[in-house]
């Protein structure tokens, strides 16, 4: 931590764990320094490492995770003293984003960005490229082995560029198709762990995957649901939005989250239990910006209500009049989310006759 980050310290540090959580580790405890910047050898100074050391001897755990990027030396050095894996914030979230992909696209993404982040690694002597899934190791046995690591690395990325170009015009055509059926879509956005995709499994039939030629079976993500009117609408999960997503991930991530732009309805969903509802809602706003959908019509969802007491649910009722809430899990209250959405596209309606011959 530097000294300006020392007030939004408590949040940084719940949301570290929210995400190693996610990862499905347990924290066993946490350390904070005061520095001005990291110290450039380990990371962290001296008395901290020292303390560090401690809690690695007393625990045992499985890994170390910092908030900081870490650099190639710093990693080296550490692993060297601690005798144990370092995760760092980034490698942490690609992990997650590993695990929640589930299409051959999704797979991709998150391949190229893990490879992206991990190229400066290999100019480290006797750091290797690891396997894809895996943390960064520390057995490489020399510059031959990492030149060749380091070839196949940049093999490997230019096919997967050229992959995710040709699986993003298959996604451009069937989007196009799809606007020509004129069935409205509704994507899920909110933060990894919110319950998008326990949102989308109820709120669509199950199994009622999109096998349709129309949509294909390229993303599994998109399925089919019907609202209470008798309008068939399609629902898409999108990846987690985390506060300073990493660059590359927001990169490698474009064609997905570029779908969020073609979306006619967002659901902004949100873990009403978890507190820094506002700090959430403008990272999503932040990140939809970013990606070009802040004019996209939306919708706040307040997932998670089984949580809450009735207090909080009054709280946040008062600060968002307009969010419907619901629990993903108790099956409370959809009813009234897919009335919400029926009424939205009710208003739109007209707009949306009048886009759809000019879709073309
Ligand atoms: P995503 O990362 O946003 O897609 O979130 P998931 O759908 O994977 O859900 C994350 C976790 O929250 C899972 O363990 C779900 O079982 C849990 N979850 C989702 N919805 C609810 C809910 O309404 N209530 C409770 N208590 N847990 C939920």
């Amino acid at each position: 931590f530097n000294r300006q980050e020392q007030g939004a310290r408590r949040e940084v540090i719940s949301e570290l764990e929210r995400l190693a959580n996610t990862a499905g580790y347990c924290v066993v405890d946490t350390l904070i320094q005061n520095l001005d910047s990291p110290n450039p050898r380990h990371y962290f100074g001296a008395g901290k490492l020292g303390e560090l050391k401690h809690l690695v001897q007393l625990f045992e755990p499985d890994v170390v995770i910092t908030r900081h990027n870490l650099t190639p030396s710093q990693r080296k050095n550490l692993i060297h003293e601690l005798g144990i894996e370092i995760e760092d914030r980034t490698q942490l979230i690609l992990e997650i984003f590993e695990k929640h992909a589930f299409t051959r696209e999704g797979k991709y993404e998150v391949e190229l960005a893990r490879l992206r982040y991990e190229m400066p690694f290999f100019k480290g002597k006797g750091v290797e490229l690891s396997n894809p899934g895996g943390g960064i190791g520390t057995r490489g046995p020399g510059e031959k082995k990492l030149e060749l690591d380091r070839r196949k690395a940049l093999q490997r990325i230019a096919f997967l560029k050229k992959e995710l170009e040709k699986l993003g015009l298959e996604r451009k055509i069937m989007r196009k198709r799809r606007q020509k059926a004129g069935i409205p879509l509704i994507a899920l956005v909110g933060y990894t762990n919110a319950g998008k995709s326990s949102l989308l499994n109820v709120l669509c039939d199950a199994g009622a995957l999109v096998e349709d030629k129309l949509f294909s079976t390229l993303d599994t993500r998109i399925r089919k649901s019907k609202l209470p009117s008798g309008r068939e609408v399609l629902f898409i999960d999108t990846v987690g939005f985390i506060r300073e997503l990493p660059h590359q991930l927001l990169e490698s991530f474009k064609s997905t989250l570029e779908e969020i732009n073609f979306a006619d309805l967002l659901l902004i969903v949100m873990d009403a239990s978890e507190t820094n509802e506002e700090g959430k809602l403008t990272v999503i706003e932040e990140t939809l910006k970013k990606i070009g959908a802040e004019d996209v019509p939306r919708l706040l969802v307040l997932n998670k209500v089984d949580r809450c007491t009735n207090e909080r649910i009054q709280m946040l009722e008062k600060k968002f009049p307009e969010a419907v809430f619901v629990s993903a899990l108790k099956g409370f209250n959809l009813d009234e989310l897919k009335c919400n959405i029926d009424r939205i596209f009710n208003l739109m309606r007209k707009k949306y006759i009048l886009r759809v011959p000019f879709a073309e």
